[in-house]
């Protein structure tokens, strides 16, 4: 059982690309190929061969690069069920509770809907891996496209229950402005402020912020927070139910300027 070996390929203006490598069978992914070429170049780089594509969602910025990496590598798409019909080249489509094996390591699937209606997220928990896609973000979580509020409460609830050390390998870096907008509904929270210190510092100094860990989001992240009393007194809301908390978070985030 070898854990996966997970590299970062940023591409795009904020794209995070991740390779997951099982190095005892060889088995290599790339979760949310946005283009084709940055994963070429990093899989020549390592001397490795493309075998899998795991796609999140069906925008573009996902799956850009899954017919020319499948033309390369004839490597097999996997993807969710609920918009088969939206992800190209797909091979396998997935839902909740399956699971997908890379060599010796398996994961499990959550179907989270609400940024799109079929997006998914794959969780590898021996590697302490998940791979969420634009659902949940660091301090943040995806905009609301094709989904209600109640649908992304519920999606992220899914994750509420992951182990603290769980990864949280998201496809983009908005931290240093999902840490400005957080700070304005959970003000006097003093990990977000510590959290957001930092991040600004990594970023000053041009250093990715991602991946997360599931113990940092639930400290910090207000779209996991909506049943805080310190987050629901900032936004005038005691005792209102989570998904009221929560909606209201987003629609603030929605008009936030950073
Ligand atoms: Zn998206
Ligand atoms: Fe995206």
């Amino acid at each position: 059982m070898a854990r996966l070996k997970i590299h970062r390929i940023p591409a795009r203006k904020d794209n995070y690309l991740w390779l997951a490598h099982e190095p005892d069978t060889d088995t290599v992914a790339i979760v949310d190929p946005a283009d084709a070429e940055p994963v070429i170049a990093k899989c020549e780089e390592l001397g490795l061969s493309l075998t899998h594509i795991l796609n999140t969602h069906h925008h573009g910025d996902h799956t850009g690069g899954n017919l020319a990496l499948k033309e390369y590598f004839d490597c097999v798409i996997i993807g969710p069920a609920a918009d088969r019909d939206r992800i190209p080249g797909i091979d396998i489509p997935v839902g909740e509770d399956d699971t997908v094996a890379l060599g010796t390591e398996t994961g499990r699937v959550f179907d989270v809907p609400g940024h799109t209606r079929g997006h998914i997220a794959y969780w590898f928990a021996s590697s302490d891996a998940l791979f969420c896609g634009d659902t949940l973000f660091a301090m943040g979580c995806g905009r609301l496209f094709e989904g209600t509020p109640a649908q992304m409460w519920d999606s992220l609830s899914k994750f509420a229950d992951l182990p603290d050390e769980t990864r949280v390998y998201c496809a983009h870096e908005y931290t240093e402005a999902n840490a400005r907008f957080a700070l304005t509904v959970d003000p006097d929270n003093a990990a977000l402020k510590k959290r957001a210190a930092a991040v600004s510092r990594l970023r000053a100094a041009g250093k990715a912020t991602v991946p997360s860990t599931m113990e940092d989001e639930r400290a910090t992240n207000p779209f996991l927070r909506a049943e805080e009393p310190g987050l629901q007194e900032a936004l005038g809301l005691v005792g209102a139910d989570a998904v009221a908390v929560f909606a209201e978070t987003r629609l603030r985030k929605d008009n936030f300027k950073a």
